[in-house]
């Protein structure tokens, strides 16, 4: 190893505790607000391990978080990886079915569990208690433990009077750090793995200009939540800088997050354009200091112009960017190049509306049908695939996943793109069959086989239809069998799907048709029912209020 010491996570949270030991961490919890400073996080980070280690836990095995973003789940980001274990955070949001088969997949030690998340774990491990088998604790984040019939300790009896320093090993780079699992995808959720070198080259890669550089000027708070590929990776790169951490906690509502902007002086913030959109409307009937606020990233789908253009006028600059959980997740942001720089406001508007420039370390490639590049001409589209030191090259334990995804060592984004003259990336099309409400997937194929199964039901297919508040929502369209009762069918589909999935998965419409449109092979010809029905209008009061809630 000619560098002396591997590329890992440790030193970030070293070197802040060296130069900034008085640099806060707040974080809004079900206990109200905590304070504390990098001193006493790492102090934390040690006794969690020590405590991890006393219990037998560590070196080597899965962990797993099934948190909102607060000060405790931060402390399991340094501190499961530190010890050389792996830290799995678990989407609470998804339904029981994923949650289990996740579980079970990744083989999980322990769980460290929200208060708010235990009726809906102790739903899923009731569901599917063999799932969980090699889960022998769970550990919920606060101070006691509400009636359960889950083996758990409180998070903070576990760590209380364990010694405030630990002996940290040396972890090799190539050693898992982290975990998150994608349904961006068919089939069942794909884990995607995070070595400590990924996490690290990923780190030092937002902290170029070029991408969201977080110093000790700065105040982060990541919306995003920490289930979402490590909160985009920001509680680490906020680390690197040595930056002021803000975590908002179970979910946040706008005038939470404002409150936190204008009290603990935000400077830079992050989440799906859903959550952003709730702010907007909350600033326009508030009065909201947004001063100290100067960079707002948009990510995980496509920032709308009039957003862009109501943060411009209160002084925000929304950064808009592209990544994927595969990519650990940055991998695009659209800043305005230096010679765009004294282009007029729309020129440089219409340039941030797209997913942006591809960031240092990676390599992109654009093709078509016939995997042949094509033009940087803004108009040509194909496939987007990219490669770098954070793009993973597989999938954790399924090679019959990895083979489609991967190309010569590039993923496949399943992106249909356009690449401008300037090198500016936009995503004009999906090639992956999936639903993203509020940042959150929905397979819908999925849900075609669930409704395919209901005897009222021949043929079904589901597709996203432009949303404004959740960017897209799902619609059913579907094909009678000849003696089903089309009256009650929408309701009668709705209540079926309502019942085996949360209600943010539940289609807002379900429109009878006489056939699904086929391609020439056969398959569900989805791309001409988006154009179709794209206009097609959702019932609006059945749109769920809390929809993927992020
Ligand atoms: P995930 O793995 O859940 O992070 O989802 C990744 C996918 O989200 C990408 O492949 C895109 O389809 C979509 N996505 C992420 N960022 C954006 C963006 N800025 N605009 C549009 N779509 C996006």
């Amino acid at each position: 190893m000619p560098g002396g010491a591997p590329q890992t996570l440790r030193p970030f949270l070293s070197r802040a505790e060296q130069l900034y030991p008085e640099t806060e961490i707040v974080s809004r919890t079900h206990e109200g607000v905590v304070r504390y400073d990098y001193g006493e996080y790492a102090d934390r980070t040690a006794q969690l391990a020590n405590a991890l280690d006393e219990a037998g836990y560590g070196d080597g095995e899965r962990l797993a978080t099934f948190c909102w973003n607060h000060h405790r789940h931060f402390e399991t980001y340094f501190g499961v990886s530190g010890m050389g274990a792996q830290l799995h955070t678990i989407n609470p949001l998804l339904p029981d079915k994923h949650v289990q088969y996740i579980a079970d997949d990744a083989d999980d030690r322990l769980v460290f569990v929200d208060q708010s998340f235990l009726p809906k774990l102790e739903g899923a491990v009731d569901g599917d208690p063999d799932s969980f088998g090699s889960v022998d604790r769970y550990v919920v984040m606060g101070e006691s433990v509400p009636e359960t019939d889950l083996d758990a300790v409180a998070y903070e009896s576990f760590v209380e009077g364990q010694p405030t320093s630990y002996d940290w090993p040396t972890v090799e780079e190539e050693r898992p750090a982290g975990l998150c699992y994608t349904s961006g995808t068919t089939g069942q959720p794909k884990g995607v793995e995070y070595t400590q070198q990924m996490l690290w080259a990923h780190t030092m890669a937002l902290q170029t200009p070029q991408a969201l550089p977080l110093s000790d000027d700065d105040v982060a708070m990541p919306v995003v939540p920490m289930f979402h590929v490590n909160a985009w990776g920001l509680p680490f790169s906020a680390t690197a800088g040595g930056a002021k951490h803000v975590y908002p906690g179970p979910q946040p509502e706008p005038a939470d997050l404002a409150r936190l902007i204008e009290e603990e002086g935000v400077t830079l913030t992050a989440g799906v354009p859903t959550v952003w959109l709730g702010l907007m409307e909350y600033v326009k009937e508030h009065d909201v200091d947004l001063s100290s606020l100067e960079r707002l990233v948009v990510g995980g789908s496509a920032a709308p112009e009039a957003m862009i253009r109501f943060f411009d006028d209160r002084d925000v600059e929304l950064v808009h960017a592209w990544g994927m959980t595969e990519t650990a997740p940055v991998g695009s942001v659209a800043h305005v190049k230096a010679d765009l720089r004294d282009a007029d406001y729309e020129t440089r508007l219409q340039k941030r509306t797209k997913q942006g420039l591809i960031v240092p370390g990676l390599e992109f490639r654009v093709v078509d049908d016939g995997g042949d590049p094509v033009p940087h001409d803004g108009e040509s589209f194909g496939e987007l695939l990219v490669r770098g030191p954070w793009v993973t090259t597989e999938y954790f334990a399924r090679p019959d996943a990895s083979e489609a995804e991967f190309t010569d060592g590039y993923l496949r984004t399943g992106d249909i793109v356009t690449v401008d003259e300037d090198g500016y990336l936009q995503i004009v099309d999906r090639a992956k069959d999936v639903i993203k409400s509020g940042g959150e997937w929905i397979s819908s194929q999925e849900l075609e086989n669930e409704l395919m199964a209901h005897d009222a039901v021949a043929e079904a297919a589901v597709i996203g239809v432009p949303h404004e508040r959740w960017q897209e929502r799902p619609l059913a369209l579907v094909v009678p069998t000849d003696d089903a009762d089309t009256d009650t069918l929408d309701e009668t589909l709705r209540d079926y799907i309502g019942s085996e999935y949360p209600t943010w998965w539940v289609p807002d419409n379900v429109v009878v048709i006489d056939e699904v449109p086929k391609t020439a092979t056969g398959k569900f010809d989805k791309k001409a029912l988006r154009e179709e029905y794209a206009e097609e209008s959702l019932v609006e009061g059945r749109v769920p209020d809390d929809a993927a809630p992020e």
